[in-house]
Order: C-alpha cells, then sequence, then structure tokens
C-alpha cells in the first residue's frame, strides 16, 4: 500500500514512512492510494473474528510495509482486557430495539481517543527501536488528546512527551487524570494563559526546523494516519454486533470535532461495509454541519469558537476534512489544493452548485448540531427512559442521530467519552454525579506532578533542552 498527498505534492510513501509524520512535505494529508475492497466471502469471515484478528484482518491491509508477525504482536499486546476492561474491547449495549450505544471509552482515559492511540504508542516503539532514534512527542491539549497521548506513551523506551496545557484551565478530573502521571518521561507543562496560547507556542517550536531536527520533535496530532486507521476497526465489530446477516444496512451516529473519528467511519464503507448513513453530529460549533448543509464550509478565527459542554468538540476547523473532500470530488488532488488555498486566503469556499455536492448523499453522509439544552435534555431522557448515564458528546450524537434515524435500520450511536470525565453537565442535568469507574474514585487526591511555565517560547525551548540531556 502506497500513501499519496491529498494536494499530489509528495512522493508517495509506505505506512512506516508516514507513521510518525504529521503533514505530507506539500502540506496536504496522506491517503491511500485505494481503499481496499473487502469481498462478501471475506466479510462473512470477518463476522466470527474478535477484537484483535479484526484489528489485525483491517491494519495489515494498511500496513503491508510491516512483518505481519511483528504487526500482530503488536496488536495483541494492545487491545486486552487489562487496558479496555474487558476482550469486546469496544461493547455495544442496547438503549431501545434497533437503537444501540458503542462504548468507545473503556481505556485508560475514558475516551475514545483511546483506542487508537494505545495502538500508537506500541507503534511508535517498535518503529524507533528498529531506526535506533528518539521522539520528543510536543503537543497542547485543553483535555482528551494530551491525557490520551500521556497514558499511551507512558514508560516507553525512546519517547518524551512534553504536553502543554492552559494552567487551571481544564476540569479536575482531566488535570488530575494527567498531572498524577509520575512516569519520568511524561512532562506537563502548564502555561500561564489560555489553550491558543499553548497552541501558538507548540507551533512556534515547530517552525524552529533547526531546533526541531536537533530534538527529534514529533506530535501526535489527529491528522495521524495510524490513529485513523486504527479507528476502522470498530465500525466494523459495532456492525456484526447489530445484524445477522451481511445483507443489513446500518447507520451511525458520531459526535464530531475534527473529523477523525468519522473520517474512519467513511473509510469503512468505501471499503464495503454496508453502512446506510454516516450521521455527522456537532455541538454550536457547527462549521462541519453547515457544510453537509449547505455546501459551503466557513472555517472561524480561534477566538470566534464556542466553549460548549461538549468541550473535545469545540473546533474552529476539521483538520481531517480534507482527506473527505479528496474522495468527495474525485480524487482530483489539484483542485484539493486550490480549494485550501482559497480556505488559507478567504476563509472559506463553496461547493454548493457543483456537482461533487450533489455525490455527498451517495458518500451517506447527514448531519446535524446540538446546543446545550439539546444535550441536557437527551441526558435526562436517556436516564430516565433506559437508567443510563451518557456524556454531553455522546448526547450530541444522541441528539442528531434520532433526528436522522430511520424505521428498519439499525442505529449505533458512538460513545466517545464516559460521564465521569464531565460532571459538572451531568450534575446541571440529573441533580446527581456520575458513577467515576472503578479505581478512578481517588484520582483527584493523589500528588500531581506538573511545571508552571509563561506562555514564552523561548521558556518552553528552554525546559525542552534541559530535559533531553
Ligand atoms: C476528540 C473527541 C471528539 C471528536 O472526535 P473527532 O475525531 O475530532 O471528530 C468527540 N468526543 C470526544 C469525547 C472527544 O474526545
Amino acid at each position: 500500500m502506497r500513501y499519496l498527498s491529498t494536494r499530489g505534492g509528495a512522493a508517495s510513501a509506505g505506512f512506516r514512512d508516514i507513521l510518525l509524520g504529521g503533514l505530507m512535505e506539500d502540506g496536504g494529508l496522506a491517503v491511500p492510494q485505494a481503499y481496499p475492497h473487502i469481498s462478501g466471502a471475506e466479510l462473512a469471515a470477518w463476522r466470527r473474528l474478535g477484537y484483535r484478528e479484526l484489528a489485525f484482518e483491517i491494519i495489515r491491509r494498511y500496513a503491508d510495509d510491516m512483518a505481519p508477525a511483528e504487526l500482530k504482536q503488536i496488536i495483541d499486546r494492545t487491545y486486552t482486557a487489562a487496558v479496555f476492561g474487558s476482550d469486546d474491547i469496544t461493547p455495544v449495549r442496547q438503549l431501545q430495539p434497533g437503537f444501540h450505544v458503542l462504548g468507545l471509552s473503556r481505556g485508560p482515559t475514558l475516551a475514545f481517543k483511546d483506542i487508537a492511540m494505545q495502538l500508537l504508542g506500541n507503534l511508535f516503539e517498535y518503529v524507533l527501536a528498529a531506526a535506533g532514534h528518539e521522539l520528543n512527542i510536543l503537543g497542547a491539549t485543553s483535555g482528551d488528546t494530551g491525557s490520551s497521548a500521556e497514558y499511551a506513551m507512558r514508560g516507553k523506551r525512546g519517547i518524551r512527551v512534553f504536553m502543554l496545557s492552559p494552567h487551571r484551565k481544564m476540569s479536575p478530573f482531566q488535570t488530575a487524570q494527567m498531572f498524577s502521571l509520575q512516569d519520568p518521561n511524561i512532562f506537563n507543562l502548564a502555561i500561564r494563559g489560555v489553550f491558543d496560547d499553548c497552541q501558538d507556542i507548540v507551533k512556534s517550536v515547530s517552525n524552529d526546523l533547526a531546533f526541531k531536527a536537533r530534538h527529534h520533535i514529533g506530535a501526535v496530532n489527529s491528522i495521524n494516519w495510524a490513529r485513523v486507521v486504527a479507528q476502522v476497526v470498530y465500525y466494523f465489530k459495532a456492525y456484526f454486533a447489530v445484524t445477522r446477516s451481511n445483507e443489513q444496512q446500518v447507520s451511525f451516529a458520531v459526535p464530531t470535532g475534527n473529523f477523525g473519528n468519522i473520517c474512519a467511519g467513511h473509510i469503512a464503507r468505501c471499503m464495503g461495509l454496508p453502512i446506510r448513513q454516516l450521521i455527522l453530529a456537532t455541538n454550536e460549533n457547527d462549521v462541519l454541519d453547515q457544510f453537509f448543509r449547505t455546501g459551503i464550509y466557513r472555517v472561524r478565527p480561534p477566538r470566534q469558537v464556542v466553549q460548549t459542554s461538549s468541550p473535545s468538540m469545540d473546533i474552529s476547523k476539521a483538520s481531517n476534512f480534507e482527506r473527505f473532500i479528496y474522495d468527495l470530488i474525485g480524487r482530483d488532488a489539484a483542485l484539493v489544493k486550490r480549494l485550501w488555498q482559497q480556505l488559507d486566503s478567504e476563509d472559506v469556499f463553496d461547493l454548493s452548485r457543483t456537482p461533487h455536492f450533489a455525490r455527498v448523499a451517495d458518500f451517506g453522509f447527514v448531519s446535524g448540531s446540538s446546543s446545550h439544552a439539546n444535550r441536557l435534555d437527551i441526558i435526562r431522557r436517556v436516564y430516565r427512559d433506559c437508567g443510563q448515564i451518557i456524556d454531553t458528546h455522546t448526547a450530541d450524537g444522541v441528539k442528531v442521530g434520532l433526528e436522522h434515524r430511520e424505521e428498519g435500520v439499525p442505529l449505533v450511536c458512538l460513545e466517545t467519552a464516559l460521564p465521569a470525565k464531565f460532571a459538572e453537565a451531568i450534575r446541571e442535568a440529573l441533580g446527581r454525579d456520575p458513577d467515576v469507574p472503578a479505581g478512578l474514585e481517588n484520582l483527584e487526591r493523589l500528588p500531581q506532578r506538573f511545571t508552571v511555565l509563561d506562555p514564552d517560547v523561548a521558556v518552553v525551548k528552554d525546559f525542552i533542552e534541559r530535559s533531553c540531556t
């Protein structure tokens, strides 16, 4: 399998070549030259597979430059009951007949990002050992991504993590999750500022190419191709869980921010999984819902991003969206390049009066958005009718999923986090606290390890420099 850039200006590369990288050299994203098609016979055989076997069958088709035995061993080590709570890894539960929730949040940080990130940690360690060098991961987080990366990379040989977060601005649970880690290769840098300050510092450091090369600085952001591939697996797993035969179709509702999760659903559908609808749900930051309703993609300046009660979906633009647009416009890289140039200069492109936009339905996409009042209402209804507590992001998915639900088509809503992470909104909706998973009851009382720094690029560089010796 070779990988191309969505903008057509980079040499093709293998899976291992793009594993540690972010953007391709021309600024585009890596995409496989074709999606492997899964035959009816293969699909029938896959129905019997457990999570690890299924993951191996899917991922090996995208990572064919890794020795199969090594890949299998890495997958078997990653997806265990010890890490994900059960051998099912992603259990499906029913809320009502024909309406299911796919549990993706049983990993160490209680959000779906663990599923891909845990694999990434093991893949990175393997590839770095083979190449004989180290990696310093630098990132900015307002919550889920940072903690997921830290739990995936803790204790890994050859890897350090420097994670910037806005000082005293994450929820107490999220803060405790990250700062209670005592591993010497994890560095929590609490920046006196807001999330955008953290992001700006990461950008400045990454733009200093000499510093970046000298210290082997890398990232684990949501455009990482291996993360997307790892997420394809659970669409197959959930499909088999809620159907009896491969004649049936299933629709998925996906709480969406950077378009990584639903991009994996799009890929599963292109591989031949009988998905009827991919129902994209946004919160008040609805740039993607606007696109799917109107054909106009208008990104926002960071200062216009609304802070919501589903904060992991608070985005100004969706970093993985370029992968879908590439497919939507018939893999025309020159056109993608023009559209993103326009986006850079004018913050908008418009496909509304093109034949491309008319094909959105052929790709199964529909969309909707949700407000704070909507998500509290859904949390109350699910609690009252089904006796279960769902988190705010999942509630956005349920709200939009139900609006598009079709008679006779099973609907699966992806549970992207557990409610324990967002206790304040649960208290507001239900007047009670969410249950805290076993083993985490004392999390907020554990000793915390972090360094407070001024929002200053030189100070952060100096910290990295001193920690790398
Ligand atoms: C990251 C995240 C999302 C958004 O996922 P994308 O892949 O960025 O679309 C939704 N919910 C939760 C809880 C998340 O952490």
